[in-house]
């Protein structure tokens, strides 16, 4: 899969025309960002920028928008951490307790991956998701058809250790994937079904919503891209595809849940009452703060997503995707406890493991049988 640099070219000259004539604020705030982010992508790729910042007739005031944007970001995040605080603390305190007393394993892994050829990767791709209809199928086969996935990208991906990412343009409507993976094996192939998933959640529901993409906002981020990946390895596992590769890449994933516990207990909630844009956009502040929100959002992701599965397995197809669907489109007007709600788990429940940790607890067993640990 090599990037269609033709297709780059025309989407960024696309949007270069359109952000010369539209400057007002709410034009910038609807999605420059998104220009931005895909200039980046064409100096890295192609050798040259399109020079985002020239369409301006004011670069100072578009600077200080762009400041301000961040500012209101940021807080949104953080009073989603004071009201959250609490119980986000408990949730994953509680998590690593139980962690550690079943003695959840961590397996070394690389060994394990296996390869595919290019055909059996693209083919196992699209026939996982074909399970979820036509739409997803379809935009699965545009971003392969259109060259919209790009392999060995040779840079830094996002601000932490990303090695893949899906870039969007709401104007556009749809989006790049950049991946540093070099080969066709069990690892990328479930990034790159991770990161479909948001495209998928993009594509659907958060740009014909126009819902303004402001991550920091959106604790739920990761839920739907978790939500394939991990239905993603127990369809290899049921299919008989790579079911160590699978199963190691699972374990990693809920070994990574449990890293929100450190990014909670060692920051003091007052750390969130900091509303100052010179203290908040200090690059040491910001650092930190995106990294804490990093491993929450994850976290919450990952655990959010076991009680998806749970409910999938426990109700008809049709009643469950109704479900889904559901919770992602009304994800960012609902509260932390209110979206839990929303699909029938308590909130009591949601906290104390009640369902999560019975599927934590069989990955575990599974995982120490297989590959004979404490025996
Ligand atoms: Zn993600």
């Amino acid at each position: 899969m090599q990037s269609n640099q033709d297709r780059l070219i025309s989407d960024l000259k696309r949007l270069k025309e359109y952000y010369k004539k539209h400057q007002k604020q709410s034009d910038i705030t609807f999605d420059y960002i998104g220009f931005y982010v895909l200039d980046k992508l064409a100096i890295d790729l192609l050798g040259f920028s399109f020079d985002p910042f020239s369409v301006f007739e004011d670069p100072n005031e578009i600077q200080s928008l762009f400041e301000k944007m961040s500012c209101q970001e940021i807080n949104s995040f953080n009073t989603f951490m004071r009201d959250n605080y609490e119980d986000l603390f408990t949730l994953f305190n509680k998590l690593n307790k139980y962690l550690i007393k079943i003695d959840y394993p961590t397996l070394p892994f690389h060994k394990l991956i296996s390869g595919y050829s290019e055909k059996d990767f693209t083919d196992i791709l699209l026939s996982f998701f074909s399970r979820y209809g036509n739409d997803m199928y379809k935009l699965v086969k545009k971003y392969m058809d259109e060259d919209r996935i790009v392999m060995s990208y040779n840079h830094k991906i996002g601000e932490g250790n990303s090695t893949a990412m899906h870039i969007g343009s709401k104007k556009l409507k749809s989006g790049y994937i950049i991946m540093q993976h070099r080969s066709y094996n069990d690892l990328s192939l479930s990034s790159l079904v991770h990161e479909l998933g948001h495209a998928y959640d993009r594509e659907s529901f958060i740009y014909p919503q126009q819902k303004k993409l402001r991550e920091f906002e959106d604790y739920f981020i990761e839920v739907p891209s978790s939500y394939f990946e991990l239905e993603f390895y127990d369809y290899l596992i049921e299919q008989g595809i790579h079911v160590d590769g699978a199963n190691i890449l699972k374990n990693d994933r809920y070994t990574y849940m449990d890293d929100a516990f450190p990014a909670v207990c060692s920051t003091d909630k007052s750390f969130f009452n900091q509303r100052e844009p010179s203290i908040i956009l200090n690059i040491e502040n910001y650092e930190k703060r995106s990294k804490v929100r990093e491993e929450i959002i994850y976290g919450i992701g990952i655990y959010t997503t076991l009680h998806l599965q749970y409910l999938r397995e426990n109700m008809s197809y049709k009643e469950f995707m109704k479900l889904f669907y559901n919770f992602i489109s009304l994800r960012k007007e609902r509260t932390l406890q209110s979206s839990i709600e929303s699909l029938g788990i308590s909130y009591d429940d949601f906290i104390n493991g009640t369902v999560a940790y019975p599927k934590i607890e069989e990955s575990s067993l599974s995982l120490k049988r297989r590959f004979k640990i404490y025996e």
